[in-house]
């Protein structure tokens, strides 16, 4: 037991290469957390940063028992990284944030206001993405129109990974091994008393975003097969539309044929029609091949990560109950 009665407050904040962005970020969050009146831990889980993002980890960590931080062995992604943030959270509410200041700290009291009125699955609400290429804005948004429509899951619009958890939640998300992960979409499936809270997104503080359009494209494909098995399930429908033509077409140049006789060979048609289809039959090949490749990596059942270093005090015996 801690001796302290109060529920712990966790935070978790993944990191890739944000050397130049978390003091500054450490510097904002601990006041706003101060103020809550609640024990609190920042986690901080630096996914295989190459710059000097580790070495100012350490520092931080010695001067305040309050923060501490795994280290990847390598970059296993922005999904993975708050995964792992969770698994060594403690705390009876989580928090999970980017680190490169665009989820502003102060919100963090509103969040947990809405949690000590009973909410389990606190999400903040980006009310503008002003700070995003319009281009981006435009694909996310074709994006999520598609998957409220073929997905398992509705996501709220807006909703992001900037979000409070309460302790269920976040052991139903641990329950969760898969590699392919969406944490959007887990969010939004694990379900719990849910609610938003409207926030305005910074600008990331200092660097560039990771996330150019190849791997937003993977992070979007993993988003629809993880959430949807539509594109399997549509290429029998599709086909039995095929077939159907090609037989009232059969049916079609029968008739023509006993009526006014052989017509000149169709030779153009058949060649646009055989590419027309070899190349559906690929396209059906290759969406089976994602979803078996998806399939592929979950049997391997690899660990999610590896961690190369703990710093700060970690609880090994697990989260720690309220
Ligand atoms: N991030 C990470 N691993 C990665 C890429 C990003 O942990 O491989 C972290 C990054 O440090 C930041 C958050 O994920 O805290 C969001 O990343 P970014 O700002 O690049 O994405 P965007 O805000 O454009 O969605
Ligand atoms: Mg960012």
């Amino acid at each position: 037991m801690r001796p302290d009665s109060r529920p712990l407050l966790s935070i978790v904040a993944p990191l890739y290469n944000e050397e130049r962005n978390l003091r500054p970020l450490v510097l904002r969050l601990v006041p706003v957390l101060e103020g809550l009146g609640l024990p609190f831990e920042a986690l901080f889980v630096d996914d295989g940063s190459t710059d000097g993002t580790l070495e100012a980890l350490r520092e931080l960590c010695a001067a305040d028992p309050r923060l501490k931080a795994i280290s990847f062995s390598r970059n296993f992604g922005k999904e993975i990284a708050i995964a792992a943030g969770l698994d060594h959270a403690r705390g009876a509410a989580v928090v999970v944030m980017d680190s490169d200041l665009q989820h502003p700290p102060e919100i963090i009291p509103l969040f947990v206001e809405k949690w000590r009125a009973g909410y389990e699955n606190v999400y903040g609400e980006r009310v503008d993405r002003a700070s995003d290429p319009r281009i981006r804005v435009a694909l996310t948004r074709i994006f999520y129109t598609l998957i409220d429509h073929i997905g398992d899951v509705v996501m709220p619009a807006g909703a992001g990974d900037f979000r409070l958890l309460d302790r269920k939640a976040v052991d139903a998300l641990c329950a969760m091994r898969e590699r392919a992960r969406f944490n959007k979409g887990l969010f939004a499936w694990i379900g719990f008393k849910t609610i938003g809270v409207p926030f305005m997104v910074e600008q990331r503080a200092h660097g560039a975003s990771t996330f150019n359009f190849a791997r937003l494209l993977r992070f979007a494909l993993d988003g629809v097969m993880s959430f949807s098995s539509i594109p399997l399930r549509m290429w029998t429908f599709f086909g039995l539309l095929i077939s159907g033509c090609a037989l009232a077409m059969a049916a079609w140049f029968f008739f023509k044929t006993m009526i006014l006789g052989v017509d000149t060979p169709g030779f153009a048609t058949l060649i646009v029609s055989i590419a027309f289809f070899s190349g559906v039959q690929l396209i059906s090949l290759g969406v089976i091949g994602e979803y078996i490749g998806r399939i592929f990596s979950e049997v391997k059942g690899r660990p999610l990560y590896l961690v190369a270093e703990r710093i700060g005090s970690h609880n090994q015996g697990g989260p720690l109950q309220p």
